[in-house]
């Protein structure tokens, strides 16, 4: 099985995404977030490791791609992971690919993407910081960065000239979602393009969040396990209440025209950016 697979988020009909690749440098992800969708799929996830003979492997199969293949970097983990200090699996690849014809798009949540910067200024690159919450990072993401590390990231990557890109994923009703426009308002002079997610649940995560989260779990129930569509994915919020969730941080973005919108896998004819929803335009 190659390391650099076509980037296909479980045939998800709902994903606008363009043709990109995907590449998870770990297998699972110590930040150890309760309403991720990997964990759901992948065997062990919440004990990282790295990926066995990575350099080797990438190696034979970067001659193989395209040129101008856009790599995104990472979707079922976090590049930049606690492991990354030790291993620094992502720095080897992104050394490896300097000069050579292709794109990335960084998704993490971590500023230990700093470090790179050396790197990065000398590759067509774009990088997601992914923000949930202020409020709740501790009992959401207990081995995630802090907000103020995530924001304090972005300010960096913007004065160097890097394109950034939020992503305000996941919103879950009654937990962050009174915070999103705070966290929106203060990441938005540092980004040239917001992505909303709202939380998309599985009995596995909803069961970890309304562990930590008891106070909500009468609302959560209702509004998953009653209310909710059932879709390939996971179970969705009512559309009424994903449109309202939505609708603000978009009504926000939109007041600055510098500044894009999209939606992530959400369906919703209102906020459909056919292939711009995860920023990698800002590489064309
Ligand atoms: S950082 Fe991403 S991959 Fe890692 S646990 Fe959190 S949601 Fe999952």
């Amino acid at each position: 099985m190659p390391y650099i697979t076509p980037f296909d988020p479980w045939k998800s009909p709902l994903c606008t995404c363009p043709p990109k690749y995907s590449l998870n440098p770990y297998t699972g992800c110590g930040h150890g977030c309760l309403y991720c969708y990997a964990s759901i799929f992948i065997k062990d996830f919440y004990s990282p490791r790295p990926k066995k003979e990575f350099l080797k492997k990438i190696e034979k199969e970067l001659p193989k791609l395209p040129p101008e293949s856009l790599i995104s970097l990472s979707n079922s983990s976090d590049p930049y992971q606690p492991l990354e200090k030790i291993h620094k699996s992502t720095r080897m690849f992104l050394d490896l690919i300097k000069g050579l014809p292709l794109k990335v798009l960084i998704i993490t949540k971590s500023n230990l993407v700093l470090r790179d910067i050396d790197l990065l200024k000398k590759l067509r690159v774009a990088v997601a910081i992914t923000i949930t919450t202020k409020v709740y990072q501790v009992r959401l993401e207990p081995g995630a960065p802090s907000f103020e590390e995530r924001l304090l990231a972005l300010k960096v990557l913007s004065q160097e000239g890097i394109p950034t890109i939020v992503r305000i994923d996941p919103i879950i009703p009654e937990v962050n979602e009174e915070e999103v426009l705070e966290v929106l308002t203060e990441v938005l002079p540092f980004v040239k393009h917001v992505v909303v997610s709202t939380y998309k649940a599985n009995p596995r995560s909803l069961k970890r969040l309304i562990k930590a989260f008891p106070e909500k779990a009468k609302i959560l129930t209702d509004l998953y396990l009653q209310k909710g569509e059932r879709k390939k994915g996971g179970i969705y919020l009512p559309e009424e209440i994903r449109k309202s969730l939505i609708e603000k941080i978009y009504n926000k973005v939109n007041q600055i025209k510098e500044v894009s919108f999209a939606t992530c896998r959400e369906g919703l004819v209102e906020f459909s950016f056919q292939g711009r929803c995860d920023g990698s335009f800002l590489l064309n």
